[in-house]
């Protein structure tokens, strides 16, 4: 019996899109998407956008209808959860997400907008709630001051604290961030995403954290899983994925990062094109249209799960000790 908080299992989420008069089209934006997180741990989601990632993150709390596949939350089956079962989820859960500003009323203070969340979630006694708020202020390094602040008079990083606050209200036991420092400047994200690392020791709180880019995940995750087109390509711990990338999708990702490792010769590989459109996919591996190591039976049938221990595991036709060596030259 596993002991993860979230355990999915062959998930799949597929959209129907109208294309035409009378015409519709499946969207697989999650597809045969396996994952474990374990509690209090920070997991890092990445990919470039269209691969799925946040339509994972919002299927994993219930804000998307998933086609096929299991979520266990806390050894709980989603798919057969209750209006209870469900209505528990969310006092555990919550999203941050890319834009803090849409996610507040631009008509309520900040304090507002977080005494709300502890009234509706009957987090605390009508007179105790004034002082939660100053106590979740704090926690996310903004004074007492901002309680009486407008949305609109904070800063893109104030107001993206202000939004880890209001969602530590309900004292979850999981966070999906989405894209959550995506928007600021470069010094304010390594504020942030220091603010999520030391919430997460200090409160046990366990973090899926989506971003499409690697160098970010590498100091906050302590796991890493890389989507492509719907599907998970590679998954790992944090700094054996940064050493050693099993799929070639990976190691391109972390050729893009400027001296990602002076002490390590990986090879350097760029990455081809732009990924195909999520609605005509690539036959057999989807990667096969960008992969500088793609052979004719690539594009033939979907690639084998590689598993290289408990941990560690890639979809690629590619052997273990082949993956990471140099490319094909032809
Ligand atoms: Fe590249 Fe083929 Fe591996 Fe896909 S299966 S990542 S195309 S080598």
């Amino acid at each position: 019996m596993s002991n993860a908080l979230v355990e999915i299992t062959n998930l799949n989420v597929t959209f129907s899109l109208s294309t035409g008069l009378f015409k519709k089209q499946q969207l697989h934006a999650v597809n045969d998407v396996s994952l474990s997180i374990e509690p209090g741990s920070i997991v890092g989601l990445v990919g470039e956008s269209g691969s799925g990632k946040s339509t994972l993150g919002r299927a994993l709390l219930q804000l998307e209808k998933s086609s096929g596949g299991t979520i266990y939350f806390d050894g709980l089956d989603l798919s057969a959860a209750t209006f209870a079962d469900l209505r528990a989820l969310r006092q555990q859960t919550a999203m941050i997400f890319q834009d803090p500003f849409s996610s507040f009323n631009p008509r309520q203070t900040i304090g507002q907008a977080i005494s709300e969340v502890l009234r509706v979630h009957n987090k605390r006694p009508k007179e105790l709630i004034d002082a939660r708020v100053d106590e979740l202020l704090t926690l996310t390094g903004l004074s007492r001051d901002y309680k009486d602040r407008y949305p609109s008079q904070l800063s893109g990083g104030q107001c993206q604290r202000a939004a880890i606050a209001r969602s530590l209200a309900i004292e979850p036991r999981l966070i999906v961030a989405d894209e959550c420092v995506a928007a600021l400047d470069v010094s304010i994200q390594a504020q942030i995403v220091n603010l999520l690392d030391d919430l997460s020791k200090k409160m046990g709180l366990t973090i899926l954290f989506i971003a499409h880019d690697l160098a970010i995940v590498r100091h906050l995750c302590d796991a890493i899983a890389i989507m492509y087109l719907g599907r998970i390509v590679e998954t790992g711990p944090t700094d054996v994925i940064f050493d050693s990338p099993r799929h070639p999708y990976t190691a391109a990702l972390l050729s893009a990062i400027p001296d990602i490792n002076p002490d390590n010769s990986l090879e350097q590989v760029s990455l081809m094109g732009e990924p195909p459109s999520p609605l005509n996919l690539p036959s057999g591996c989807a990667f096969h249209t960008r992969c500088h190591k793609a052979t004719a039976e690539c594009g033939k049938a979907l690639p084998p799960q590689m598993q290289i221990n408990n941990h560690q595991s890639y979809a690629c036709i590619l052997p273990m000790e082949a993956a990471n060596s140099l490319p094909n030259e032809e």
